[in-house]
């Protein structure tokens, strides 16, 4: 017989645990599934002030605090003031964290193991692992990033036009190679066409004892390993990285580009997906942490409000506008218009800087 449990969430990456910490603390039996931890996730790991006071982040998990943004866009060079700051993290440490923080509720059960396939039954939903196990739910929770299973059996697949791949090293090293090398508190993004042709960028994240290094856009996988070598031999900034020995990886990120992907459901009557499974990643930057946590914290407070459609309204309330505003400048800002739309932001950063000046005088 099939253990049962009244939600099963399928991954616990930052959407996962947040719901599971949720859910777990109102006391409501929960299974949680995913077989990677510990795992660097691939990502840049570039996080949000937001997620750190909303979400009560300790000081140790911040790598890096990031107040300047380098920027080289339209063949010039810009270095913009960040006010508030953002934050560089560890995915590893940081899922870590949040895993633990969601199994100090004892209702919460977490399953080490990957489930592989999923079958609608009278009152929910039957779980099978690739431990053999399987696990009665009564709502189902898609958690799995991007692609993800769930998503696939609840609702319909994410389409290819709107899957970004992503590749990139992480390359460790010393704290004083990254020191001397590397400008203080600081994140650079290279949107040359020389290496990214259709919508997207270059980062370069310098974090505590390693540095992040990607490309994502539209391209295929191979074609952004080309270029991010290309850039790592050829281009000044990337020359600093050229006798550094990293770890490859390569990833999918939804980036979802039509406003109407938004009008779609991403939850019904026994399920909801939370985090990249429902595409709630800001599209122009591809950051998506933020999204995944708060999701699946409303998420899990619609459970308990009774309804999980309300997780439709809470979503779009707090978040909403800043995904459907990303969809409709997604186009412009990566076409040659964006410059006005790059001016525009410049010019905002200006006037923020001189305001801060003033009022520190
Ligand atoms: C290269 C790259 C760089 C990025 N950089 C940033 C950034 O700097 N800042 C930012 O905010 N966002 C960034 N993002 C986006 C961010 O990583 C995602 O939006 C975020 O991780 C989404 O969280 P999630 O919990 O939905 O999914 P994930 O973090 O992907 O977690 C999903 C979990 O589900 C598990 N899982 C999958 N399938 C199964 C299964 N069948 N059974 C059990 N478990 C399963 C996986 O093991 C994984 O742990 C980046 C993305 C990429 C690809």
């Amino acid at each position: 017989m099939p253990n049962t449990f009244e939600v099963g969430i399928v991954g616990a990456g930052v959407a996962g645990s947040s719901c599971a910490q949720v859910l777990g603390r109102a006391g409501v039996k929960v299974a949680l599934f995913d077989h990677s931890h510990p795992r660097e996730k691939p990502c840049g790991g570039l996080i949000e002030d937001r997620v750190v006071d909303e979400f009560n982040i300790p000081e140790e998990l911040l790598e890096n605090e990031i107040r300047w943004f380098l920027a080289e866009r339209f063949k010039f060079r810009v270095k913009l003031f960040l006010k508030p700051s953002l934050f560089l993290i560890s995915r590893k440490d940081f899922d870590y964290y949040l895993l633990q923080k969601a199994l100090k509720n004892k209702s919460v059960a977490f399953f080490d193991e990957k489930v592989s396939q999923v079958t609608k039954g009278e009152n929910g939903w039957i779980l099978k692992t690739n431990k053999d196990r399987c696990v009665k739910v009564k709502v189902l929770i898609g958690a799995d990033g991007c692609p993800s299973l769930i998503r696939k059996y609840v609702f319909r697949p994410i389409l290819p036009q709107f899957l970004a791949a992503t590749v990139g090293y992480n390359f460790p090293c010393s704290s004083k190679y990254i020191e001397k090398v590397f400008a203080k508190n600081t994140v650079e993004a290279y949107y040359s066409h020389e290496y990214v042709q259709k919508g997207g960028f270059i980062w370069i994240f310098p974090k505590r004892t390693s540095i992040n290094v990607g490309i994502g856009s539209m391209e295929t996988g191979k074609k952004l390993k080309q270029s991010l070598d290309k850039f790592i031999l050829s281009h000044p900034a990337g020359k600093r990285l050229k006798l550094l020995k990293g770890h490859f990886f390569t990833h999918l990120v939804p980036v979802i580009w039509m406003k109407d992907f938004f009008d779609f459901p991403c939850s019904g009557m026994n399920w909801a997906l939370i985090g990249d499974a429902a595409g709630h990643v800001n599209p122009i930057s591809g950051a998506g942490i933020y999204y995944a946590m708060k999701g699946g914290m409303l998420c899990g407070l619609a459970f308990l409000d009774g309804d999980l459609h309300l997780f439709e309204r809470y979503w779009r309330k707090e978040y909403g506008d800043e995904l459907y505003y990303g969809t409709k400048t997604f186009l412009t800002f990566y076409s040659n218009l964006g410059f006005f739309l790059w001016l525009q932001y410049i010019f905002e950063n200006f006037l923020c800087q001189l305001k801060l000046l003033l009022s520190s005088n």
